[in-house]
């Protein structure tokens, strides 16, 4: 879909709500607190509410969603949605605010929450199969001593990949202090990405930290070499505080476009089913 398209599709507050509807409940309405599948709709407000017929339970179309609380209207978001899912350059909040029209601190916001959601998605998958891993580095890739510098991040990059070794599933973590020495990746942070990221049965897992290896995985390392370019060109030197979160909205992109998924309708449908992210959350997300 183009811009244009989508422009075309989702011109009104009412066809986003429609979408949303669908995305939300995709086999008819379920009271949130009775399951009960009749509801009156009411339209007092920008968006309807919708009334159990049997509970009387009222749910509004945000509730239950990354949307819920926000006063930006629906259009905008899904602008956002949109934006967000291009494939080779996603948005930053500089763009966003101009294209729909909200302040950079809205902006910011939702990409914060939407960020969040991925994150949080991509937590809850593990890689399998024939299991990969390579270490590399976010920031100085050419710094050629022993010590570590402030401005590199150490990270560990891992993927499932098929029979031809071409990647299905990619993962890219930060390596924190504790794992490293200097600029040496530990085999505690090597083990520690096993547990965290790969399918506990997994047998052909194969990790490379060192950075002279002529083992090292140069299909994964041309990965991590175009996050660290989309990362600096899109957010121009950015410090490790978000850096995770960009690492896991590239690497959303990426697997999507391997799987052949359209992105934006992935991450619609993510968004309309995750719960309200909230300050705290947010908080939570960055210090990871
Ligand atoms: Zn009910």
């Amino acid at each position: 879909m183009t811009w244009e398209e989508f422009c075309q599709y989702f011109n009104t507050e009412e066809a986003c709500a429609d979408a949303l509807y669908q995305f939300k409940w995709p086999n008819g309405f379920s009271c949130a607190r009775c399951g009960h599948h009749l509801a009156s709709t009411i339209v007092t407000r920008r968006l309807p509410l919708y009334e159990c017929r049997h509970c009387y339970y009222q749910s509004s179309l945000t509730s239950g969603t990354i949307m819920e609380g926000s006063r930006t209207h629906l259009r905008k978001w899904f602008m956002a949605f949109f934006l967000i899912s291009r494939t080779e350059c996603g948005t930053n909040a500089v763009e966003l605010s101009r294209v729909i029209g909200v302040t950079y601190k809205t902006a910011w916001l939702i990409l914060r929450k939407i960020r969040h959601v991925i994150s949080e998605a991509d937590g809850r998958s593990l890689l399998s199969g024939i299991v990969r891993v390579n270490g590399s580095v976010y920031g100085r890739p050419h710094n050629p001593s022993w010590y570590h510098h402030p401005q590199e991040h150490p990270l560990l990059i891992g993927a499932s990949m098929d029979e031809q070794g071409e990647p299905i599933c990619i993962k890219m973590k930060l390596v924190s202090e504790e794992y490293r020495r200097e600029r040496l990746i530990l085999r505690s942070a090597e083990q520690n990405f096993i547990e965290q990221h790969i399918e506990p049965r997994t047998k052909d897992v194969q990790t490379v930290t060192s950075r002279w290896s002529h083992k090292r995985f140069q299909r994964l390392l041309r990965v991590s070499a175009a996050a660290s370019k989309w990362i600096n060109s899109t957010f121009h030197g950015i410090g490790s505080k978000h850096l995770q979160a960009y690492l896991d909205e590239f690497c959303y992109r990426l697997n999507l476009s391997l799987q052949r998924t359209p992105i934006f309708h992935h991450l619609t449908h993510l968004c309309a089913k995750s719960e309200k992210v909230t300050y705290s959350m947010l908080k939570g997300t960055v210090t990871r």
